[in-house]
């Protein structure tokens, strides 16, 4: 099983570029309450006896928000599990506990940085050119990311000594926000990228490229019946799509709950008309899979264009 722990979504942020592209609502990133880390413990520890645990990305809002006791606990806590752990951050406070402990040496940890489009963009960048920490940058495909050369935002992370891999993550609307950049926008997006990414031979790993080899080779999945996010309140949650299309934290209440809901995820996307009849069923780029309105027109959240746009670039 894979958690996503949410001790809080207050975030520093919250008044800038990025926080308008956030799936969070103003109100969350501005709450300032904290989940109980005993109560954060035995929901783990529940999860990981009855399922088995693989992996747990660590966000918020911003986790380096949080004491630095809680933080020290934490990773404490998290060290004794025996599985990977991925620190999340927008990487503002680089001399945070659960960034430099000695305990959090094995920990993996993401920078969210979509350049201009985030909010102290500059500063951050300045942290990730004087960190002596690997680290991966991931960026959220949002219309003002998009407008940036590939070339010249590759140049400038190529920069950046301890940078190991980069990711463009797809945007969805939510119910905080709603941008028009669809699943074509993000298709084109990433292809962009590639292109740019496979004839220049950068230092770096591009985790797209990856991810879309996982998907034709079938070893990526695309169900979310191992995924599971705990809240700021201890809630288990999902990530659903209301009637609206539109993201939001689904609470499943249990374990239960939870696999009657991935169990109606399979089921709802077995019987639509475009999955049931696609090679990549099960594997392809979707993180959540979202129903399908027009694929002719709008894609799928499954990016099946961009699969088979890859497929056939390599096969050249
Ligand atoms: S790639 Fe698209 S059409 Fe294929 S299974 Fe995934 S979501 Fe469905």
């Amino acid at each position: 099983m894979i958690i996503s722990l949410n001790p809080t979504y207050l975030c520093n942020f919250r008044n800038g570029k990025c926080a308008k592209t956030c799936y969070l609502t103003a109100d969350q990133l501005a709450s300032e309450s904290v989940l109980d880390l005993e109560v954060l413990k035995k929901k783990v520890l529940e999860v990981k006896e009855e399922c088995g645990l693989d992996h747990i990305d660590l966000y918020g809002g911003e986790i380096t928000l949080l004491p630095d006791s809680y933080q020290f606990e934490l990773a404490s806590f998290l060290t004794t599990l025996n599985c990977s752990v991925n620190v999340v951050t927008n990487y503002s406070r680089p001399d945070s506990i659960i960034l430099t402990s000695p305990l959090t040496n094995g920990f993996d940890i993401s920078v969210s940085w979509d350049y201009t489009a985030r909010q102290g963009w500059s500063k951050v960048l300045k942290n990730m050119q004087e960190t002596k920490r690997p680290f991966a940058i991931l960026s959220l495909a949002s219309p003002e990311f998009a407008r940036h050369d590939p070339e010249d935002f590759f140049e400038i992370i190529a920069k950046l000594e301890n940078l190991i891999c980069f990711e463009i993550k797809p945007y969805s609307q939510n119910q905080s926000n709603s941008y028009s950049f669809g699943h074509k926008d993000y298709e084109k997006l990433v292809q962009k990228y590639i292109e740019v990414y496979e004839r220049r031979k950068y230092p770096f790993m591009f985790t797209n490229i990856e991810l879309l080899k996982d998907s034709l080779a079938k070893e990526k999945v695309s169900w979310s019946d191992e995924h599971l996010y705990l809240n700021p309140r201890g809630e288990w949650c999902v990530l659903d799509f209301d009637d609206k299309g539109r993201e939001y934290f689904h609470k499943v209440f249990d374990l239960a709950g939870f696999k009657k809901w991935e169990e109606n995820e399979k089921r709802h996307f077995k019987l639509d008309p475009v999955c049931s009849k696609c090679s990549f069923l099960g594997h392809c780029l979707s993180e959540h899979l979202r129903p399908i309105v027009n694929f002719e027109s709008e894609g799928c959240s499954g990016y099946r264009g961009l699969i088979e746009w890859y497929d056939e670039r390599r096969l050249r």
